[in-house]
């Protein structure tokens, strides 16, 4: 009987023809919910875990395969210059004789929820990944810590990949989810050694960036563009990524 009545409860409704006598409609017991019932938020997602980059591998741990530090370009003339980023690779962990072995083939995965927001090769970069995280997804703390304000994205980009990144523009990641492996691709004179370049801005949220590259004559003007604004715009500002892992570090990852 209770099978019956959900199955007529679950058919659709027949509308009653038009009456000028309509019958009482039963109606079930009027519920003073209607106004009551909070609606739900459009914009109730989660805020994002934080992840070490290298799958399986502490950012405590990171600290220690620091091989490249930061440097800020020196002028707005030298725009390029300095590092934009930080290295990391096992062969400097404890270890100036380069026994800690290479990174090559370590797997990558991604540091925080977001979207990709840009990727593919460059000269600079090899294989690049950038994902975005929108403020209301960073955790309040980091969000603080880089001075990402509403409106505004975290970006991060991964470089030198083993292989070309097997996602599409806007495709959302999540926490932890697999990016590919660290690599040594790219331009000859910018990689001699495998290791993950990592690299944070900030800008305003949704910027899908174009192919980019520069340092090589077959880059195309709209590359060269997307480059430049990717590395010296308004579009984002540059930061040190260091705060980042020691945050990570911090809070027990
Ligand atoms: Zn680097």
């Amino acid at each position: 009987m209770l099978c019956w009545l959900l199955a007529a409860c679950a058919a659709p409704v027949v509308e009653p023809a038009p009456s000028p006598n309509p019958s009482p409609v039963p109606t079930e017991t009027p519920q003073a919910t209607a106004s009551a019932t909070p609606l739900p938020t459009p914009t109730s997602i989660p805020v994002s875990a934080l992840c070490p980059p290298l799958a399986g591998h502490s950012f405590q741990a990171l600290l220690g395969y620091i091989s490249q530090e930061f440097r800020a370009p020196p002028s707005s003339s030298d725009w390029d210059g300095g590092h934009h980023g930080l290295d990391f690779a096992y062969y400097q962990r404890n270890d100036p004789g380069g026994q800690g072995g290479h990174i090559d083939g370590a797997a990558l995965q991604s540091a925080l929820d977001g979207y990709v927001a840009g990727l593919g090769y460059a000269s600079i970069y090899g294989y690049y990944l950038i994902v975005e995280t929108p403020w209301a997804q960073l955790p309040p703390d980091l969000a603080a810590l880089f001075e990402v304000a509403q409106g505004q994205s975290l970006y991060l980009l991964y470089a030198h990949l083993q292989n070309e990144a097997s996602f599409v523009m806007r495709e959302p990641l999540d926490c932890g989810q697999g990016l590919g492996q660290v690599g040594a691709s790219g331009d000859a004179y910018f990689v001699v050694e495998p290791h993950l370049h990592f690299e944070i801005r900030v800008g305003t949220s949704g910027i899908a960036l174009g192919p980019m590259t520069y340092y090589t004559a077959e880059a195309s003007q709209a590359e060269q563009d997307e480059y430049r604004r990717w590395r010296n715009s308004p579009d984002f500002v540059l930061h040190d990524p260091l705060p980042f892992f020691e945050h990570g570090a911090q809070h027990g990852g």
